[in-house]
């Protein structure tokens, strides 16, 4: 293994899915629903595979599903993107995110990642022979605050590009309006290209709806935001994800993009299609569902003594573990599901400076209420 992948050999949540696996713990670490998404969409796919769409699709997508893509940010957030040349699909989140770093980054530039950070993020630097540098999510009682001098400071003259993930995860911050529009100046001044992770842009609970940061004055040409149907539609399993932006930068993430997969995903890319057209009320409902699971959890948690702090979107909450008596976090994580059968994420490993989270644990909510309960249950065995 090369010495810029070498720092990254297994993920966290495969790690602590395999712990859970093992111990048959509650497995509240990695973020993945356990109830289906609408069920027209999954007709949708079925129907799909019986028509013969099992071919390769188009390199830039299925045509239905761009089209789907450019309506629903035009009506969610009046961003108006060519579905020809402006939105290109690719094998979820994921892929789109590094396609967007190989295609960006000349060799030893630099990208400023907000931590603690997805952890694809300075994997998909690296592999694009960039560096990340990294800018804290201060966190506090009252939720996590981006450092905006932090992130001015932090720019050099081999600086281009920040990557933004909000609602984000870990942490469930929502990304104030007063914080995009640092992130956007510091964009602007720098002559910097935005990348916005915006998988979980339907799941925000409090305050305002999304706002995409390509929706600040001056960035739309300058910012490629990423999304995909994993986490809106509950099919994290099918890898659908998009990318939309200016036509130039999007031709660039393309040619990336095609050497990496070159397409995926041709039977699920109608059905996502349909999802975004016609799920509105699914997807309302499914954003009831986990705003209610929050507070579930959220409760449920403070009732067996972790400090939990607000979450506002995602389907993450962290909690403090230092009343239960505990300091490390990462420590706590791999020792929980051996001691009353619950796993959860120490995001001080989504971290360059892990000392700012170390006393906090990511759990996920989107789960079946009896198996929150049955968590929380396990949980009070703590006490
Ligand atoms: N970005 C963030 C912030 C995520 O939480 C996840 C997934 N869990 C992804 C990207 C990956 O998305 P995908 O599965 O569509 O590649
Ligand atoms: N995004 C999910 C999470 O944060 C899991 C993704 C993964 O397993 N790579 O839990």
């Amino acid at each position: 293994l090369t010495s810029r992948l070498r720092p990254f050999t297994s993920t966290i949540f495969a790690e602590i899915t395999e712990l859970a696996r093992r111990t048959d713990a509650v497995n509240l670490g990695q973020g993945f629903p356990d109830t289906d998404g609408p069920s027209g969409m999954l007709s949708s796919a079925q129907r799909a595979i019986g028509e013969g769409v099992n071919q390769y699709p188009p390199g830039p997508g299925e045509p239905e599903l761009r089209a789907a893509i450019s309506a629903q940010r035009e009506a969610d957030y009046g961003l108006a993107h060519d579905p020809d040349t402006e939105v290109l699909v690719t094998v979820g989140a994921t892929e789109a995110m590094s396609a967007a770093m190989a295609a960006l980054l000349e060799p030893g530039e630099e990208v400023l990642l907000i931590e603690p950070y997805y952890d694809a993020y300075p994997v998909a630097v690296a592999m694009a022979g960039g560096v990340h540098r990294s800018v804290p999510l201060r966190p506090s009682s009252t939720g996590f605050a981006l450092d905006t001098e932090a992130l001015r400071a932090a720019v050099g003259p081999r600086t281009r590009a920040v990557v933004l993930n909000s609602p984000h995860n870990p942490t469930g911050t929502v990304f104030t309006e007063a914080e995009l529009a640092a992130v956007a100046e510091v964009c602007r001044d720098h002559d910097l290209i935005a990348v916005t992770d915006e998988v979980y842009e339907h799941l925000v609970f409090d305050g305002p709806a999304h706002r995409p940061l390509a929706t600040l004055p001056g960035m739309a040409e300058r910012t490629l935001s990423v999304s995909g149907a994993g986490k809106s539609f509950s099919v994290t399993g099918w890898k659908i994800g998009w990318v939309c932006g200016p036509a130039e930068l999007v031709a660039a993430v393309r040619a990336a993009k095609q050497f990496m997969t070159f397409v995926g995903g041709a039977p699920f890319q109608p059905a996502v299609a349909h999802a975004l057209r016609a799920e509105r009320d699914w997807l309302a409902q499914h954003r009831a569902d986990l705003h209610r699971k929050r507070d579930r959890l959220s409760a449920g948690l403070s009732s067996a003594g972790f400090g939990v702090l607000p979450s506002h979107g995602t389907y993450f909450v962290c909690a403090d573990v230092r009343p239960l008596g505990y300091s490390d976090g990462s420590e706590f994580c791999r020792a929980l599901p051996e001691r009353v059968g619950v796993a959860a994420i120490p995001p001080q490993v989504l971290c360059d400076d892990p000392s700012r989270v170390r006393h906090l644990v990511r759990f996920a909510f989107c789960k079946r209420d009896e198996v929150l309960d049955e968590a929380v249950e396990r949980l009070l065995r703590l006490g």
